[in-house]
């Protein structure tokens, strides 16, 4: 039965593992906030736990239209809950949204937009547990010297603590995997950001592109900086940058425009 919902190109991987589900839910705090979208419900099986708790509101967003149909029949939510749309394109400001948990077991071809999206929004998200493919999961909670350290690593860094709760087999879903998954929380870090937004992700993702180069060398982009030449770490690569360096680089470059 379950056979006519699968459909690839939206990356359709049910989980079946009951217990698996119940946890990752479990690891919501509530705190400061009562609202979750849940970013891919497919068949619900995460939203049936969600909706164990009355005070929580739930927000399901699905681009199938035949599970949101499902959705539909099958969930006591509000139909104006249940958005039919990518993700990626939606915007949480068309509903007022302000402060809401992310949760999702999230389509794996899309992870890293779908991170890129939350990060986006983070002003208003102050929570995510999601699963992902192991082995973006491990890049999410990277750190730098390590191979896996790169763009993911530093950009969701910079705004969220990050934690590796467990790593989910091949066989926990409906079809069968053909990769390891892991679950991940992100809790958005207290002290704010002061540098451009913007010009911190510009400046990320032109130095890990060239990750072997030398800063100076791969963000010659940015030369219009007259004295560019006195930033600090300019003689490093990449991959021997912190988190906080990659922040305090961003600023130096930001205060000499
Ligand atoms: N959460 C469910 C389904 C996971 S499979 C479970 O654990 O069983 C991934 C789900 O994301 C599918 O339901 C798929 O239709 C949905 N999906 C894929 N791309 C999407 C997008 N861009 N926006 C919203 N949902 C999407």
């Amino acid at each position: 039965m379950h056979k006519l919902f699968f459909k690839k190109k939206f990356d359709q991987y049910f989980l079946k593992d009951h217990n698996i589900a119940k946890k990752i839910v479990n690891y919501l705090s509530f705190e400061n906030y009562n609202t979750v979208v849940e970013v891919g419900p497919g068949l619900g099986i995460l939203t049936q736990y969600l909706l164990t708790n009355p005070c929580n509101h739930i927000f399901l967003i699905e681009i199938d239209k035949e599970l949101i149909s499902f959705l539909k029949k099958n969930f006591p939510i509000s139909k104006n809950q249940i958005i039919h749309r990518d993700f990626l394109k939606w915007n949480p400001e068309e509903i007022q949204l302000q402060n809401f948990a992310i949760i999702g077991n999230f389509p794996y071809k899309i992870s890293s937009q779908i991170l890129f999206h939350i990060l986006k929004y983070n002003q208003y998200i102050p929570e995510c547990v999601g699963m992902f493919q192991k082995e973006v999961a491990k890049r999410i909670i990277s750190y730098k010297g390590k191979k896996t350290y790169g763009i993911l690593s530093v950009l969701v860094q910079t705004f969220y603590d990050v934690k590796y709760l467990f790593t989910v087999k091949e066989k926990a879903f409906l079809p069968t995997s053909n990769v390891k998954s892991a679950v991940i929380y992100l809790k958005r870090k207290n002290e704010i950001i002061y540098c451009n937004k913007n010009m911190l992700f510009q400046c990320v993702k032109i130095a890990f592109n060239q990750r072997r180069k030398k800063l100076k060398n791969s963000l010659r982009l940015f030369n219009y900086i007259p004295n560019f030449y006195e930033i600090p770490f300019l003689n490093k690569r990449a991959e021997e940058l912190s988190v906080k360096e990659f922040i305090q680089l961003t600023k130096e470059i930001e205060n000499r425009k």
